[in-house]
């Protein structure tokens, strides 16, 4: 029997179908690209290209407003009228004429409009990428090549990747992908965030995925990590067996998170919009731990209206009567850039750049206009709103930051620890604001210096190493003093085991993407406080993510009931 292939397994479960790849770039046409000499044949194919282009856009257009998807539409219709643009064509003739051939003569076309654009401004140039996949649609469909995105597919299939960036998957059917595999992406990565999300099986960091030819039929196990190249109809049904036999023992009533002796431990959940709630709240949610708001407006050019953003945060807040929701503020930047909020220069290390609160240095605006609709939004509404800022390093920019929000009249305003630095200094800021929220992703891609979007550096990625969980640790001692909540929202409060260990290390309320609730609060629930400190301090203790892991789990003994 052939051996699985092996990745990291980050959103469990199991898919199968036949592989459908995203293509890679479209390369450019040779400069001296030279049509045979019928001008009026080669014109028809550059406009009748274009025109396919037009169709399909809006088709996919008209599909995501059907999901209520209308910021996709919005985006989807406006490519489509660049793509039919007189102005356009005219170019492309022009070009034809000089004897230039089809699919060099639209890349010429569209270099003057993009460099027109690309001088004109902030917000004329946040649309050159939209003309760029345009201009490489259109030439994959004249050379014959595969057109770049995401793939259309009449059956349901598994989609594969080097890597998936947000913007992406925001007008994917989850219905139509069964399972994600991606050559890239550590288990904190957001194509690993967004799988479990959407409750899509999920294996990163595979190497040699996008080798796997298009139409292949594979077995994903998101749980083991594992894709298993034409598997027999018994492997498929077995692998279903179990991953039922899983959901079955967690499909009892949900209650509050606590542990075995009723230490209580809320758990919320993490979504990217109103359209996350129904899930949060089918799994049990007693509240949201981390508002993404960033995913709301990853596909825009320009910035939210404010009427819209209150909008999107109302239709949250008044989903939790008498629950907490936490909003954090624009996190912009590295793997998720937001057209309107550019850096101000180019950055070798997007990572370490203007990202999240830093972006406020020179868009204040933005974030005042946030706020503003935050607190106007949970105005007569009975959920608690609180308010983080993402990216946080220091007690003065904790300070600056709660002075904002008090200033728009939002009363509980916190931080994300997620720079080693806040971490480190926990102590200082825990008086400036409410609460803290840690964002253990971050936190262990900038304390090992291991970029998580960098599938090879997944074991540096790894929130089980011992230096982190010190960082955790720092983190909740002054909290705690302090008498102030301090969470934790990263992707590592929703894994089981590691959940009871950060309790066992003082923190307060665990927030994750809304399928690994069911198993975390069994895994808690099966355990004592004390036995949450005891393998929390067996953990530190370690010196390797691994020995730390194993440390944990010998004092951890109802995880085995769970199959973990
Ligand atoms: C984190 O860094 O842990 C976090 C929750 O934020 P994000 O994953 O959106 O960067
Ligand atoms: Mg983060």
């Amino acid at each position: 029997m052939p051996e699985p292939l092996a990745g990291a397994g980050v959103s469990p479960g199991v898919g199968a179908g036949p592989v459908r790849t995203i293509a890679g770039a479209v390369p450019e046409p040779a400069a001296d690209a030279r049509h045979g000499g019928d001008a009026a044949a080669e014109k028809a194919a550059a406009l009748a290209a274009l025109e396919a282009v037009a169709a399909d856009l809006e088709d996919r257009g008209a599909q995501a407003g059907e999901r209520g998807n209308t910021s996709g539409m919005e985006v989807l219709n406006a490519q489509a009228l660049m793509a039919r643009d007189p102005g356009l064509a005219d170019g492309v003739s022009a070009k034809v004429d000089e004897g230039v051939a089809a699919a060099r003569a639209v890349y010429e076309a569209f270099g003057v409009y993009r460099e027109m654009l690309a001088g004109a401004g902030e917000y004329l140039a946040a649309r050159v990428s939209d003309l760029d996949d345009i201009r490489d649609r259109a030439i994959a469909r004249l050379l014959g090549l595969p057109v770049p995105g995401i793939p259309e597919s009449d059956e349901p299939f598994v989609l594969v990747a080097r890597d998936l960036a947000p913007a992406d998957t925001a007008l994917l059917d989850p219905a139509m992908v069964v399972a994600f595999v991606t050559e890239e992406g550590g288990p904190t990565s957001h194509t690993a965030i967004i799988a479990r999300t959407l409750g899509v099986p999920a294996v990163v960091a595979l190497p040699g995925a996008t080798a796997l030819a298009d139409g292949t039929r594979v077995l994903v196990d998101g749980a083991a990590g594992t894709v298993l190249v034409e598997p027999a109809e018994a492997e498929i049904a077995a692998a279903r067996a179990a991953a039922d036999a899983r959901t079955a023992l967690l499909s009892g009533p949900a209650g509050p998170g606590a542990t075995k002796d009723g230490h209580a431990v809320p758990l919320l959940a993490n979504i990217g919009g109103p359209r996350d709630v129904e899930q949060a709240l089918a799994n049990g949610a007693e509240g949201v731990g981390l508002y993404r708001t960033e995913f709301l407006f990853l596909d825009r050019s320009d910035p939210p209206s404010d009427a819209e953003q209150e909008e999107a945060y109302r239709a949250v807040l008044d989903a939790f009567p008498g629950g907490k929701v936490v909003v954090r503020t624009l996190d912009a930047g590295a793997d998720k850039p937001l057209a309107f909020l550019p850096p101000p220069g180019d950055e070798p290390n997007p990572a370490l750049g203007e990202r999240g609160l830093r972006m406020a240095r020179s868009h204040p605006d933005v974030l005042r206009a946030q706020l503003a609709a935050l607190a106007r939004a949970a105005a007569g509404t009975a959920a608690r709103l609180e308010v983080m800022a993402p990216m946080v390093t220091d007690a003065e920019e904790a300070a600056a930051f709660a002075a904002e929000c008090r200033t728009a009249g939002i009363e509980r305003p916190g931080v994300m620890i997620e720079v080693p630095a806040a971490a480190l200094r926990a102590g200082d800021l825990v008086t400036e604001v409410e609460f803290f929220s840690i964002g253990t992703n971050d936190l262990t891609q900038y304390a090992c210096a291991a970029d998580r979007q960098i599938g090879g550096l997944a074991a540096f990625q790894d929130p089980w190493r011992p230096a982190v969980l010190d960082l955790v640790a720092m983190t909740a001692a002054p909290a705690e003093g302090a008498g102030k909540s301090c969470g934790v929202c990263g992707e590592a409060a929703g894994d089981p085991v590691l959940a009871c260990v950060l309790v066992g290390l003082g923190v307060t309320t665990l927030s994750m993407s809304a399928p690994s609730l069911p198993l975390v609060r069994a895994a808690l629930s099966r355990h004592t406080l004390d036995e949450c400190r005891t393998a929390a301090a067996a953990a530190r203790a370690a010196r390797t993510a691994a020995a730390a892991k194993e440390a944990a789990r010998a004092h951890l003994p109802g995880l085995a009931e769970l199959g973990l």
